[in-house]
């Protein structure tokens, strides 16, 4: 266990140089206070849990002391925003504090968001909200505890800075984790602005550090698109799986690394709905619930065009053809488990997508529904769950065509079957009326909410004691919340 001056760093991509990024202290938050912090992500650190309780750790993270080996950066990007690129994005409000090895040899950048004004900040004033903080960090703990790969958050520092959003609001910063906070949009930066020699060095970056094992194939360059193509099928299969809808499926959004990264206004779908828009500005529904599989291969082309000085047109397009069948057999992999399935059928797809219509048009809760279903034997669970569906008939024709698939899957106990759906099919989720009723919380200076919340979401998969609540269908003023796109 370490105390927070014994970090050590070794600051990689500060080293690239000033055509990367740029040199910029935060501008610290008045009164910073924690407001949550993982101890999760704190042992990624080898930090000892009861240091986020002492008045240094709101210094540090809420920009007002730093370690004398960080050396805080501000990154640049551009990327295809909504379909069109522009020319010049960056961190306009986060920065990159350092890059930090722990114990086992494993390196995490410290990035803190809502770190003040950068060269990159254009309209914006630099900050983030405590609204927006709490979400981020509550979201990314809560995918990483349903095993879907994302950036990590450390913590949320509230403050009383005033912020103007749509109202005034409080400024807040989050700490987050990643092994690198290189997006599509890094590579599309130094491919339009006709910068062949930065462009190299960012590659070889990203392949030593990132994927040396691609180093042993014979086009590396190639093998490591490859890579990042597979970890994206299979990142938006668990996205699918789960209902997660990110929102703000930029090329600036997308990890190299195929993590789950830069939340904006995601929501996890509360009744499945394949049509779903969490992000209200998005009039065209192009980063909808079903959209973001033919989204995650959209922007996959859009960082394919920028790697052409280094991979041929016909590779490149060979490797992008690889999203479409490994997202599907991923998506049918989880789909199949989510339903207690240990074998697979060739039918299997449309027992899926007859479920998910059902669901669609009777406003099933996803989360609830599949949990539910092994809580008994396939034959009672069903005669229980038809009560939701309005097309008795329909779902009826379902269950029987369901109940045969278990009959053929092989014969196990109840207990078996519970044991294996129930760690596949959390109980809790980040519903965005339980986010929101813990910012509400918060921003009133209860911080006792987003804490507990945080604590159910850690555990997903476990019926928790005394947090019944926390499994519920949203109650009729949480069902359609219009989350602000502000941050
Ligand atoms: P986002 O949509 O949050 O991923 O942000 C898109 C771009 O806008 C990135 O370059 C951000 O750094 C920048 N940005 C977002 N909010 C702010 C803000 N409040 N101040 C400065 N830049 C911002
Ligand atoms: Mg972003």
């Amino acid at each position: 266990m370490k105390a927070l001056d014994e970090l050590t760093f070794d600051n990689r991509f500060a080293r690239l140089g000033d055509a990367f990024s740029t040199h910029v202290l935060p501008e610290p938050l008045d009164e910073p206070r924690l407001v949550v912090a993982s101890k999760a992500a704190m042992a990624l650190l080898d930090l000892d849990p009861a240091v986020a309780e002492t008045p240094v750790f709101a210094e540090l993270f809420g920009g007002h002391k730093l370690w004398a080996e960080a050396e805080p950066r501000a990154m640049v990007y551009s990327g295809h925003q909504f379909g069109g690129y522009t020319p010049q994005l960056g961190d306009g409000r986060g920065l990159l504090l350092g890059e930090v090895y722990n114990e086992a040899g494993e390196h995490w950048d410290l990035h803190l968001k809502g770190a003040g004004m950068t060269p990159y900040s254009r309209m914006g004033d630099g900050r983030a909200v405590l609204r927006s903080s709490i979400r981020e960090f509550l979201a990314s703990e809560a995918l990483h505890a349903l095993g879907i790969p994302t950036s990590r958050a450390l913590c949320v520092i509230g403050s009383s800075t005033p912020v103007w959003r749509e109202k005034q609001e409080r400024g807040a910063m989050v700490l987050r984790l990643a092994h690198s906070h290189i997006r599509f949009g890094h590579f599309e930066y130094f491919y339009y602005t006709k910068k062949p020699e930065q462009q190299a060095e960012l590659a070889e970056h990203v392949l030593n550090l990132h994927y040396p094992e691609c180093r042993e194939q014979p086009e590396p360059y190639l093998a490591m698109f490859r890579e990042i193509v597979e970890r994206n099928a299979e990142m938006i299969a668990k996205w699918q799986a789960y209902g997660f809808c990110h929102g703000v499926m930029n090329t600036d959004n997308m990890s190299i690394l195929g993590i789950t990264f830069d939340f904006g206004p995601f929501a996890f779908l509360d009744d499945f709905d394949a049509h779903f828009i969490c992000n209200h500005s998005d009039h065209e529904g192009r980063y909808s619930f079903s959209n973001q599989v033919p989204i995650g291969q959209w922007n996959l082309s859009a960082l394919a065009q920028a790697l052409t000085p280094f991979i041929s047109i016909d590779a490149l397009k060979e490797a992008l053809g690889l999203y479409l069948p490994l997202y599907q057999a991923h998506y049918l992999d989880l789909m199949r488990r989510r339903l207690g399935l240990t074998t697979a059928e060739e039918d299997d797809q449309t027992l899926v997508e007859g479920l998910l219509k059902l669901m669609q048009s009777s406003g099933v809760d996803y989360t609830l529904f599949l949990r539910r279903l092994g809580d008994e034997s396939a034959a009672l669970a069903v005669a229980r769950l038809r009560d939701d569906f309005v097309d008795m008939a329909g779902f009826d024709a379902w269950a029987e065509r369901y109940k045969a698939r278990v009959a053929r899957d092989g014969d196990d106990t109840q207990e078996q079957r519970r044991a294996r759906m129930h760690a596949v099919n959390p109980l809790y989720i980040l519903r965005n009326y339980l986010a929101q009723n813990a910012i509400a919380a918060a921003e009133s200076g209860d911080y006792s909410e987003v804490r507990r919340l945080h604590e159910v979401l850690t555990k997903p998969f476990e019926e928790q004691a005394g947090m019944e609540q926390y499994a519920q269908r949203p109650p009729d003023w949480g069902k359609h919340l219009e989350i602000s796109c502000s941050s």
